[in-house]
């Protein structure tokens, strides 16, 4: 693609305004109109050729208008604009998000557009939009999820609230948006993350990556990379493993398992505040933890014990998610509070974290994580299809904050 008009334009200009036209006496006669046609044309592009020189210092001091509200810096700064290349009028720009999940990407886009649309002599204005997540913490030992850029574990104060069910469909949303996803079942004592992509009876395989290195190659379904205990024992062997057994096993899915280049691993963590979340927290530098309650008091005083559990190892909470907050009746669709609501709300302020949604209590979810197909990819424009995606955006949005956090630096554990 040709960049400025210069070269066009001289050889243009150059050959018309040679003496009387005698090159194209042939064929273009003073008088006719097509030579009066030539002669004002050869005058606006003369005109125009002063106004259109767009340049690239325009676009970008043009594009530095655009303010990124969480980071609160403009676009140009913050790196996000690449590829600006312009041709006679046009402008052509990349603008590189830091997540494909990003909630505002409709309006940056549409931001970056009329910013250099302003510019004195730009016409038509192309933005390609794309994603690339950025690193986060990075771990102590360079080996460790070596091509995993973030790590985020989904925790709940106690079971049954749902947190496997967030963890999987959040997994295959982000996917969905185009990121590179895996999913750590790490509730070793019971995993229920085959039932839920229909892996019960799939076994990984083996992959010799060095002369004395096997590593295990995670199964995919949904877009998505997973392992979980439930793929190597049967599920009533792990319950009555001790405390060491269970950290050990979720150690080996760090080190043994060949994740590759990830943009997030989710650890579908057990519940409570015991040897697997104090395990995660000593063997990597997480990204951020993710707490999922259900609105009653019980549930959320289990899920503030969590948040406390998180905050003293500093791991960064990226947000509360409030379960089986409401039901739609699918008769007369009303809203019923079955468990009260508003909780998780509540409890995100009162700890400062964000709160980043809440999700229905409906029999689609349900259904889904029984058949083994997350409602995400089911029923994506579903109600239910729709809060799972505006939370995975909300986490993506809160992950892409933390990379850009001062003090994004290694977890120091001081227990
Ligand atoms: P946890 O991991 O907290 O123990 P699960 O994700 O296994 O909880 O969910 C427990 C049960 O509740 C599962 O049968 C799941 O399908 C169901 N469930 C979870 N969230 C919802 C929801 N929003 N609506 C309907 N059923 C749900």
């Amino acid at each position: 693609m040709g960049l400025l008009p210069t070269e066009p334009f001289a050889n243009h200009y150059s050959i018309e305004l040679m003496p009387r036209v005698t090159r194209f006496r042939g064929l273009v006669k003073p008088g006719s109109p097509f030579y009066e046609g030539r002669i004002v044309r050869i005058i606006m592009g003369l005109f125009s050729k002063s106004s259109s020189s767009v340049s690239q210092s325009d676009v970008l001091d043009a594009l530095r208008t655009v303010i990124d509200p969480d980071i609160h810096r403009d676009v140009v700064s913050l790196g996000m604009i690449k590829d600006v290349m312009i041709d006679g009028k046009t402008v052509h720009f990349t603008f590189e998000l830091t997540t494909p999940s990003c909630p505002i990407k409709g309006e940056l886009e549409r931001q970056a557009t009329q910013a250099v649309e302003a510019v004195a002599g730009a016409g038509n204005v192309h933005v390609k939009m794309t994603a690339r997540v950025p690193q986060g913490p990075q771990n102590s030992s360079g080996e460790i999820l070596r091509g995993v850029k973030n790590t985020i574990a989904v925790a709940s104060g106690k079971g049954g609230v749902g947190k496997s069910t967030v963890a999987a469909n959040l997994a295959v949303q982000l996917a969905r948006d185009g990121a590179k996803v895996g999913l750590l079942d790490a509730d070793i004592y019971g995993p229920s993350i085959p039932l839920m992509f229909g892996l019960q009876n799939a076994k990984p395989a083996a992959k010799q990556v060095t002369e004395t290195k096997v590593m295990m190659v995670p199964l995919e379904a949904e877009g998505i990379k997973i392992m979980s205990i439930g793929f190597l024992v049967d599920p009533d062997t792990a319950v009555v493993w001790r405390g060491p057994m269970a950290s050990g096993a979720l150690k080996q899915f760090i080190t043994d398992v060949d994740w590759g280049e990830l943009d997030y691993l989710i650890f579908d963590l057990p519940p409570g505040t015991g040897d697997i979340q104090l395990t995660l927290v000593q063997s990597i530098s997480l990204t951020g933890a993710l707490i999922v309650t259900t609105p009653q008091d019980i549930a959320l005083a289990d899920a503030t014990k969590g948040i406390r559990m998180f905050e003293k190892v500093h791991v960064p909470v990226l947000g509360i998610v409030e379960n089986m907050s409401y039901f739609i009746c699918g008769h007369c669709g009303e809203r019923e509070e079955i468990f009260a609501h508003g909780g998780g709300r509540t409890a995100a302020a009162s700890f400062g974290v964000p709160f980043l949604g809440e999700l229905p209590i409906n029999t689609a979810i349900r259904i889904g994580s029984d058949t083994g197909h997350p409602i995400v990819a089911t029923a994506p424009d579903s109600p239910s299809g729709k809060a799972f995606s505006e939370i995975a955006s909300a986490m993506a949005r809160q992950v892409s904050i933390l990379s850009f956090a001062p003090d994004n630096q290694m977890v120091q554990i001081d227990i």
